[in-house]
């Protein structure tokens, strides 16, 4: 053997040992699942009607680590849900009404692209369509929030391992004639138009588009979907080894925001939260996942100036039928979960969670 040989083995021997040694060298702690739960435009006053309403029994207010998230995008004060989703999923500001793409119409990559990449399962869960903005800044880069056909086929081109929402008709009733169940399904998804069909799926690729639009409303008849669709989405996405990523949507507190309608509000924040102890569960059993329950925005601007439990009075103010860009809360648990506190902006969700996955932008 040459000297010049054993000399590099050596130093990189040496170099090897200093940076097993070196506490500076440490990565961050790795989280092998990410759960991320957003209520479609729910603010601390949605938080806190729910949280009364519900005499107190909300599972998102018990979380240890809470922050509040600064929710601007690229191009207005106030953001709509397409900027937001797409600053969580990526950490790029964007222009209102842009999906998965920067400002000058440039696709961004998500972090369910790097999930993906680094060979973990991928799952969306939503209770609007499954191509509305929120789900789809995961997962689609269209320079419009309302190209649900071209969202639609964004799926396709991607290895997401379930989605469960609604959406069918942007799948199989299309402008281009074709039918994009049949070709989930040519691909290896099962795909399942009702919750019952999903049920039934205990593991490999999901496709649940289980409404032919939006789903109800919780106060007409949607019954446990989305928690369901939770519990379904881990039991599958938690049988690969090398972890999961899952984005879970309460789509529609921010339609009662839109309405100024407070009890459409409650309720839907209250299924959302529903939703969170069943994944509540997976996560104080597995240990290495990391739950994060937040915002995209503020709705309606709303206010309590009265709730008495006692006698069921309550009165609820708007000052606005759209978004605000009030900062919104987010409750943490699980490993990483304290990185999750404090005042910080929606695009630190995705560097947050690619440091705690242990991925590197590319
Ligand atoms: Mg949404
Ligand atoms: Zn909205």
């Amino acid at each position: 053997m040459n000297f010049k040989l054993i000399k590099i083995i050596s130093i990189i021997l040496l170099v090897l040992v200093i940076a097993s040694c070196n506490p500076q060298q440490k990565q961050e702690p790795k989280v092998k699942n990410i759960i991320l739960m957003i209520g479609d435009g729910m603010g601390l006053a949605q938080v806190h009607a729910a949280y009364l309403a519900s005499n107190n029994t909300l599972t998102m207010t018990g979380l240890p680590h809470i922050g509040l998230q600064q929710t601007i995008s690229a191009d207005d004060f106030a953001t709509c849900s397409a900027a937001a989703s797409t600053a969580i999923a990526s950490g790029i500001k964007t222009n209102d009404g842009y999906l998965g793409v920067d400002p000058n119409g440039n696709p961004v990559k998500t972090i369910l692209d790097y999930a993906e990449e680094n060979g973990l399962a991928t799952g969306l869960v939503a209770t609007s369509f499954i191509t509305h903005a929120t789900p789809a800044g995961f997962i689609a880069n269209q320079i419009s929030r309302n190209m649900y056909e071209e969202i639609a086929l964004d799926f396709l081109t991607t290895d997401i391992d379930v989605f469960i929402g609604g959406g069918l008709n942007h799948f199989t009733k299309r402008l281009d004639g074709r039918n994009l169940a049949d070709e989930l399904a040519q691909k290896g998804y099962q795909v399942a138009v009702s919750m019952e069909e999903v049920m039934k799926i205990k593991s490999g690729k999901l496709a649940g588009l289980v409404d032919s639009l939006h789903l109800p409303k919780y106060s007409e008849g949607r019954g446990n979907m989305l928690s369901d669709a939770t519990s379904a989405a881990i039991s599958i996405l938690q049988q690969n080894p090398r972890g999961f990523f899952l984005m879970v949507e309460g789509s529609q507190i921010d339609w009662g925001g839109h309405d100024m309608d407070a009890d459409y509000i409650i309720k839907e924040t209250i299924d959302f939260d529903r939703a969170v102890a069943r994944a509540l569960e997976f996560v104080k059993k597995d240990g290495n996942t990391l739950l994060i329950v937040t915002s995209d925005h503020e709705t309606g601007g709303m206010a309590l100036i009265d709730f008495d439990q006692a006698t069921g009075e309550r009165d609820f103010r708007f000052t606005y039928d759209n978004h605000t860009g009030l900062m919104v809360p987010s409750f943490s648990y699980g490993p990483g979960a304290e990185k999750f506190t404090g005042v910080y902006d929606n695009t630190d969700i995705f560097t947050k969670m690619m440091a705690l996955f242990g991925f590197s932008a590319n």
